[in-house]
């Protein structure tokens, strides 16, 4: 025997050794054992998973990145090719789809479904066949200190089952609302995975809120609008479509996310706009299709649990498939955004286009509530119409920008760095002095909500001002970030202030947003007169005086206009945004 075959037969004898695959068959999961009315606990998920690692040659569970809990993030890597190495994998070619389950682990469908999915494919005989071109990647349960926090009743609105974990992870944060600002350690942790293993697909799995209608199943896909052209094309053409037969195939029909709170369906929804800090708009930033399984909350925890193993099944089948349009599609997607130069920072849905959509619904009607003696909103369940309904599909740009060659990204505001580079922003820090020509913006105005939202008070309706400058760069102090690079959109997005999600509008720069020094007014007061027997500024005054009925008593506010003039003023710090463009 050569020595080659000779190390092939006893490689696949090792590999296939500690593999069991019909023992993966007989492994029961907390769901089936509790006759399908509990969710399992993160201590019993990871024992499961760990059990299969052990009946699996397909399968790896590795830890990563810390939680706010304490505990660790497990992901678990399914490959036929039972290799998992990470530069092998990347060097395979193979599509890399990343389920993500228990973001909100009070909708638990997806983290019991997830194990009964990966149970199915491995003991398949015709699993190595079947994921040939595919590496499916699982966190089993991606907000651990939610899941921790178990309890019977948080979600008032939903069918089962009977215990499970908080929306809240371990400091209260919503983590589907964390993925740009990334204050938990969980969205650093996976902020670093995602832009490490670079997914071609992401899916996550929830279970929805608001109206009643009799589908299971409801989808959210990364706006299709805020894709780059090729991507789009694939979501909207291909992949939309067939994974709607493959549903119905199943006899589960499923519907686009019914964006409804506080009314019906009947006269039309709108599609949901996935800003940057949902994990849809996060996916897009880096040019990967995000899908959301969105279960109905009103149905029994066992049919949401079928359906979202039904979604994976259609899902899986699809992408096994679509190896070569998916890889092809999101090379040309990378291209177009190199080329592109202008960049939508904001949208909104777009009134003005809708499609029909064939909507199965339940009779609303409105009585007087025997609680409030108000009207109420009510569903009845057994009268049920079907018609087509109006859905605003699409978006339109509400604040656009013009792509820079470079920005400069101050050293100093560490956070933002920190995540640029967790994103796998490509960045050089300047070490040499120089002075370079740049845009600058001011901060002309903004609105900040009023209570916390997500621990920030966040800004919003940002207005800019921009300058031609000259900025004296002094080694070491700067990073060099250019657009020409595959996290453009990213990039832009995270750093232009306008962007609803940016630094900027997450607080990171606030800094900028107060005045340092001051003046007493008696000791100002001789010199703003000197000041003033400038013409020009004694007019402004006036001006600034006739604008605002307030200021006309308040020797104050006309003396800070004055100060604002002066040599005294802090012109290059106090509201100058400290990230400039470089045109
Ligand atoms: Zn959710």
């Amino acid at each position: 025997m050569n020595r080659l075959l000779f190390f092939a037969i006893l490689a696949s004898f090792i590999f296939s050794s500690c593999a069991d695959e019909s023992a993966i068959k007989e492994m029961k999961t907390p769901f089936e054992s509790s006759d399908s009315i509990e969710t399992t606990t993160y201590e019993e998920a990871i024992d499961w998973w760990r059990a299969l690692e052990k009946e699996s040659a397909y399968f790896c569970l590795k830890e990563f990145g810390e939680t706010d809990a304490g505990l660790p993030l497990h992901l678990i890597v399914i490959n036929s090719a039972r290799n998992f190495n990470f530069e092998s994998i990347q060097k395979s070619g193979k599509i890399k789809w990343l389920i993500n389950n228990g973001i909100h682990p009070g909708e638990p469908d997806g983290i019991d479904a997830s194990m009964l999915y990966a149970r199915q494919i491995l003991s398949s005989e015709d699993f190595e066949q079947n994921f040939e071109d595919i590496i499916i990647m699982i966190i089993p349960i991606y907000n651990v200190g939610g899941a921790l926090n178990r309890n019977c009743c948080s979600r008032a609105n939903q069918n089962g089952p009977e215990s499970y974990g908080f929306r809240g992870n371990a400091r209260n944060l919503d983590l589907n609302r964390d993925f740009s600002k990334a204050d938990s350690k969980n969205a650093l942790s996976f902020i670093e995975l995602f832009a490490h293993w670079n997914p071609d697909v992401y899916l996550e799995t929830h279970v929805s809120n608001g109206a009643d209608y009799p589908y299971t199943m409801t989808y959210l896909l990364s706006h299709p609008d805020k894709l780059a052209l090729p991507l789009s094309n694939y979501v909207n053409d291909h992949l939309t479509p067939i994974l709607q037969s493959k549903m119905l195939e199943r006899n589960d029909e499923m519907i686009p996310y019914v964006n409804v709170f506080g009314t019906s369906p009947d006269s039309g929804y709108s599609s949901f706009y996935d800003s940057p800090r949902y994990s849809t708009g996060f996916t897009a930033l880096h040019n990967s299709i995000g899908l959301l399984t969105e279960t109905h909350m009103l149905k029994p925890f066992k049919q949401r649990v079928t359906s979202t193993l039904n979604f994976l099944h259609s899902l899986g089948e699809i992408l096994a498939k679509d190896v070569k349009s998916i890889k092809d599609a999101r090379i040309a997607a990378d291209e177009v955004l190199q080329k592109q130069s202008e960049f939508i920072l904001d949208w909104e849905i777009d009134k003005s286009q809708s499609e029909l959509l064939n909507f199965k619904g339940y009779r609303a009607y409105y009585d007087t509530s025997e609680v409030t003696d108000e009207q109420q909103l009510y569903y009845d369940r057994d009268t049920q119409w079907e018609k087509p309904i109006q859905y605003f599909a699409h978006l339109k740009a509400k604040v656009s920008v013009a792509s820079p060659t470079a920005y400069l990204v101050p050293a100093s505001w560490n956070e933002v760095v920190q995540r640029l580079q967790l994103n796998n922003v490509v960045m050089k820090i300047i070490n040499h002095d120089s002075t370079l020509n740049v845009t600058s913006y001011r901060i002309k105005d903004y609105s900040t909500s009023p209570k916390p939202y997500e621990s920030h008070y966040y800004h919003y309706d940002v207005k800019i001002e921009e300058f031609e400058n000259e900025v004296d760069v002094i080694k070491n102090t700067y990073y060099f970030v250019s657009t020409d690079q595959i996290k453009k959109r990213l990039i832009i997005e995270m750093l232009e202030p306008q962007g609803p999600d940016s630094y900027f509008n997450w607080n990171f720069y606030d800094e900028i947003l107060q005045q340092k020094e001051g003046f007493s007014s008696y000791v100002f007061e001789p010199e703003a007169a000197e000041i003033l027997k400038n013409d020009d500024l004694a007019s402004r005054l006036d001006e600034f005086v006739a604008l605002d009925s307030s200021v006309n008593n308040n020797a104050r506010s006309k003396l800070d206009f004055i100060y604002k003039k002066s040599a005294h003023y802090e012109r290059s710090s106090h509201l100058i945004y400290p990230v400039f463009r470089i045109e």
